[in-house]
């Protein structure tokens, strides 16, 4: 992250802090607790990675998937065994 500079004060000086970090999603929340963020040393802005953002967003629709598609949703092998 030492590349980029901050939107609100211009300097590149971070430090790695961890917050409960509220994802939204059409009207649906996910909390995601002790999330890794970079934190601007001098005006407190926080920046997310890309990677963290993801990952986050991956879960939030895994969890999301397996409540709105109840037991129907299990799927069984239909190999057939010799
Ligand atoms: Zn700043």
């Amino acid at each position: 992250m030492g590349e980029i500079r901050c939107n609100t004060c211009g300097i590149n000086s971070y430090k790695e802090r961890k917050i409960n970090y509220l994802y939204s999603h059409q009207g649906k929340y996910l909390l995601v607790p002790k999330t890794p963020v970079e934190s601007c040393i001098d005006c407190g802005m926080i920046y997310y990675d890309a990677a963290v953002l993801k990952e986050i967003e991956r879960r939030f629709f895994v969890i999301h998937q397996q409540n709105e598609m109840p037991d129907s949703y299990i799927q069984i092998p239909t190999k057939s065994y010799r």
